[in-house]
């Protein structure tokens, strides 16, 4: 697939698997991009999970799809966060949120080859890719088959020295993407007392996981409850735009 002129780079977010905050950590880089200035766009191809109209908190909305032929062909407008970040969902296309995808893997990376080509994105400094977690069929389909410039690979310290990501870096390996760095997430908890970061999950340090690896450090993410709260609020944007911490973290990759 070739890359759109107007969409200067590509970051695809990886995970071994769900529920480790990789769509998480795939918002807050947005946000800290378009803080920045930079003119940003979010693909949630995520089909297991769509959950970044929830991060934003737009998950009322409904990308509108506009007929280009009377093919059943469609352009679709992607919705604008608080920020005016342009994202795009499979949960924003589908009538309800709640509707389950049941479609089978071929036609999924159909619909998120043409949720990728069919988007008005307009101009684009950074397109962020939220992927299908793990190394099944559609996400090694994803990898290979979208213009992705570089990845980011999302994992807890349990995992880190698990083949749960080890294969998920072979897999990003194989395909010939470069990969920039490990996002270490749910690394510690902060006392809200003193400060002292408790590490629940290793003793090891992240940057000994990511040793482990073979992958530089990005960052170490604490579990932050108020993120969290913000999230369920649909203040997340809002949230992490207004938390220094976030771009700390994230000054060293863009
Ligand atoms: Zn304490």
């Amino acid at each position: 697939m070739p890359k759109y002129g107007n969409i200067k780079n590509i970051v695809g977010i990886i995970s071994g698997k769900g529920g480790v905050g990789k769509s998480t950590v795939t918002g807050i880089i947005a946000t800290h991009l378009r803080k920045k200035g930079y003119k940003v766009g979010v693909l949630d191809a995520d089909i297991t999970g769509p959950s970044m109209p929830r991060f934003f908190g737009i998950n009322e909305k409904r990308a509108q799809m506009i007929p280009i032929d009377d093919k059943n062909n469609f352009k679709f407008i992607p919705v604008e966060t608080e920020m005016g970040i342009k994202v795009i969902s499979m949960n924003l296309l589908t009538a309800e949120e709640a509707q389950p995808v049941i479609w089978r893997g071929p036609v999924v990376t159909g619909v998120l080859n043409q949720m990728y080509t069919d988007t008005v994105w307009d101009e684009l400094d950074y397109l962020l890719i939220d992927m299908p977690p793990g190394t099944g069929d559609i996400a090694l389909t994803v990898m290979q088959s979208f213009p992705i410039d570089e990845i980011v690979v999302v994992s807890t310290p349990q995992d880190m020295v698990s083949m749960i990501v080890k294969k998920v870096v072979i897999m990003a390996e194989k395909v010939g993407v470069p990969i920039r760095g490990v996002v270490e997430n749910m690394a510690y908890i902060e006392c809200d007392g003193c400060g002292t970061k408790m590490r629940v999950f290793s003793k090891k340090s992240a940057e000994e996981h990511a040793d482990y690896l073979g992958l530089p450090l990005i960052c170490e993410l604490p579990i932050n409850v108020d993120l969290t709260e913000a999230l369920e609020e649909g203040k997340a944007e809002s949230y992490v735009a207004e938390n220094a911490l976030y771009d700390m973290m994230f000054s060293s990759l863009y």
